[in-house]
């Protein structure tokens, strides 16, 4: 058994104007995500990264770290 689950979503990090470096959209699990928009609590995303996410029109590049966990755990296709 995994602790994991594919229910995932991509949650933007916010832009606290310390530069482009850190920006990056993290998949997070979403039973972490509606309590967190609810509440403001913070989220941890597959890589590990805990921040309150808000969600943001821009496009930011995919984490590399979350990008290779949540394929990771999507079923083999071939
Ligand atoms: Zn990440």
């Amino acid at each position: 058994m995994t602790s994991f689950t594919t229910d995932t979503e991509t949650v933007l990090r916010p832009t606290t104007g310390d530069g482009d470096h850190d920006r990056f959209a993290h998949y997070v699990k979403k039973d972490e995500i509606l309590p967190s928009t609810i509440e403001g609590t913070p989220v941890k995303a597959l890589c590990g990264k805990v921040w309150i996410p808000s969600r943001d029109p821009n496009n930011f590049g995919v984490c590399p770290t979350c990008k290779e966990i949540y394929e990771g755990l999507q079923p083999g296709d071939d």
